[in-house]
């Protein structure tokens, strides 16, 4: 089964994307770990990645379908996999049904992670983690305002800015919104709300996948 996974910042894809594909098998890529792993290791595709990302933008069609070519040449194996952070644009949607078209293969499932822009921003204030330990969670479950696991001095994740969570929301709206009509037109595409616990929109989503295969 071959899923994208589109949503807008903060609306829990990673937690999802990463469930499905255990639960299914499936090869899972972030973009989003992968740059921010290339930015550490400090690689060109880091230094061109870094200010972009660091204001909240949105990389080049021309800068991620390579990096996404290329892993889908190691990755398409015959399970599957699920993609989160591509296609963010129409260009990029377009590049993905052309790779695979060329190899007589589609998407089967495009899943869309549906919240208002105000639970996103409250979620945004209340993330935190924790820089010794890498324990992420919610404000109130910090003890005494420090980490739960360590007792380090848990804080905001540096990409947690609300200017950048701006940002990020504004390109999506400009830029992914379309790819979801994309999918809708193409007759895959699944909305789940994003507002409910994580366990129930994963029991959505697999629910919706066991009814499709
Ligand atoms: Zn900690």
């Amino acid at each position: 089964m071959r899923i994208v996974l589109l949503g807008p910042p903060a609306s829990g894809k990673g937690t999802q994307g990463r469930a499905i594909a255990s639960r299914l098998g499936l090869n899972y890529l972030s973009t989003g770990a992968l740059l921010r792993e290339a930015i550490e290791t400090r690689c060109d595709l880091g230094l061109a990645a870094e200010p972009i990302l660091a204001r909240g933008g949105y990389l080049p069609d021309a800068l991620m379908e390579p990096i996404l070519g290329e892993w889908l040449d190691r990755h398409d194996s015959k399970n599957g996999w699920v993609l989160d952070g591509f296609p963010r644009s129409l260009g990029q949607a377009h590049y993905l049904d052309q790779w695979l078209s060329k190899r007589a293969k589609k998407i089967d499932l495009a899943i869309a992670l549906v919240a208002p822009y105000e639970k996103l921003v409250s979620r945004i204030r209340s993330r935190v983690e924790c820089p010794d330990c890498r324990w992420s969670g919610k404000t109130d479950e910090l003890v005494l305002g420090n980490c739960p696991v360590c007792g380090g001095a848990a804080k905001s994740r540096q990409d947690d800015d609300e200017e950048n969570f701006k940002n990020r929301h504004t390109e999506y709206v400009a830029y992914t919104l379309p790819v979801i009509d994309h999918y809708r037109e193409a007759g895959c595409l699944f909305s789940v709300p994003a507002t409910e616990s994580r366990d129930a929109i994963s029991s959505n989503i697999l629910a919706h996948i066991e009814s499709i295969s």
